[in-house]
């Protein structure tokens, strides 16, 4: 479903703080109508606490919220047509699936004629009319969390909520239940804000992610810019396994030129000299470059020209399939970590020169965090 570009809810300047712990400081977002919004982070970030305030079940100590133009801070959760799920939903067991799903709409007074199309409606999309007149008692976990979803959809909320809804399956289940729940945004084209610490799962779902960390929005972007191009140095190392590689280097002029020098290389940075020389910690400068974009020339047919190269030795080889994580020692004791395809052995100890585009680095603020673009 196309994404209607309309800003649905807008957070502006939110606090939340705890007898004194701030669990959200200054956050400002907006959910655009539509979309499949991912809150991504540590444990402690802050990412349920926003939902909850979005939901309606915690009021933010300062800041604002609006639903389109209105400013809907001090509504109760129920006048917010906002629908949430949260980890641990719990079913009537004793009810049949029918009366679970049409219960919500019978405590709104929802027409019976209205109550038998909604949920029917909805049990065929979902896949659940085998199953309407069993009692929730005895369905599969699976089976749960779709009753528990459909619960959710036949109330037709503007925005779904959902706060790590997977988390109660096993790893095979969770990722099909995945695949499910994309399939569902897209066939409802309802406005989901999914709250998860699993980048993998932030990433395959999310058409946006919010990368939160201690209380703090790092990045708002699509999967593509979180990973190619993470705002700041957090967003570099927590997303991506294995994780980006952050080398220190130090910022010199020599003879008219800009380089970065570090005891194992140094790379020509003379097109960059403006926005390294707006950093603030000069000459120290951090470089991000991913496992991925290693590569061994040796290998490598393709043209060498320019690339910044590294003497190093293997440290570890660790085999996953098709391809190979290699942890490699620089002369200097730097580790580098490089994932490579598998099409050729090699062994601890070995003597090995990877290799970068030097267009491929990025590079941070080491003081601020900050990537400089
Ligand atoms: P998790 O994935 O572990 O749930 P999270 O990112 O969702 O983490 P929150 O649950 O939003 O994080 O918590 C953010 C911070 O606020 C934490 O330090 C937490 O201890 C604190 N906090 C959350 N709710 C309360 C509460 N009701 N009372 C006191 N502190 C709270």
């Amino acid at each position: 479903m196309a994404h209607k570009e309309q800003v649905l809810i807008r957070l502006e300047g939110i606090t939340k703080e705890f007898n004194g712990t701030i669990a959200v400081q200054d956050l400002n977002l907006e959910i655009r109508e539509g979309e499949f919004l991912c809150f991504l982070g540590p444990s402690g970030c802050g990412k349920t606490t926003t939902l909850r305030m979005i939901a309606g079940l915690e009021r933010p100590t300062r800041g604002e919220i609006y639903l389109r133009d209105q400013r809907i801070t001090d509504w109760p959760p129920q006048r917010r047509n906002i629908g949430f799920m949260f980890q641990n939903y719990a079913l009537f067991q004793h009810m049949s699936v029918y009366d679970n799903l049409a219960f919500g709409l019978r405590v709104r007074r929802v027409p019976p004629t209205e109550i038998e199309r909604r949920v029917r409606a909805v049990a065929q999309a979902l896949e659940l009319e085998p199953v309407l007149n069993l009692r929730a008692s005895r369905l599969d976990l699976s089976t749960m969390q779709r009753v528990a979803l459909a619960r959710i959809l036949v109330i037709e909320p503007q925005v779904l909520l959902l706060d790590e809804p997977l988390n109660n399956f096993r790893p095979g289940l969770r990722e099909l239940m995945r695949a499910e729940l994309k399939r569902w945004q897209y066939q409802f084209g309802r406005t989901m804000v999914y709250v998860t610490h699993d980048q993998e799962e932030a990433l395959t779902l999310g058409d946006r992610v919010v990368v939160m960390n201690a209380g703090r929005v790092e990045q708002v972007g699509t999967p593509d810019e979180v990973y190619w191009r993470p705002a700041t140095l957090f967003v570099a190392g927590f997303i991506g396994r294995p994780p980006m590689n952050l080398i220190p280097v130090e910022y010199r002029i020599s003879e008219g030129h800009a380089f970065l020098i570090s005891p194992d290389f140094e790379m020509r940075v003379d097109e960059r000299r403006a926005l390294i020389e707006a950093s603030s910690f000069l000459p120290r400068l951090i470089l991000g470059i991913r496992p991925e974009q290693l590569l061994i020339p040796d290998l490598h047919a393709s043209s060498h020209e320019g690339l910044v190269r590294i003497p190093a030795k293997v440290d570890l080889v660790r085999p996953l399939g098709r391809k190979l994580i290699l942890d490699l020692k620089t002369r200097s004791g730097l580790l580098i970590q490089m994932v490579t395809p598998s099409t050729r052995r090699f062994a601890v100890g070995d003597d090995l020169e990877i290799a970068f585009h030097p267009h491929q680095a990025l590079l941070f603020d080491p003081h601020t965090g900050q990537g400089l673009y």
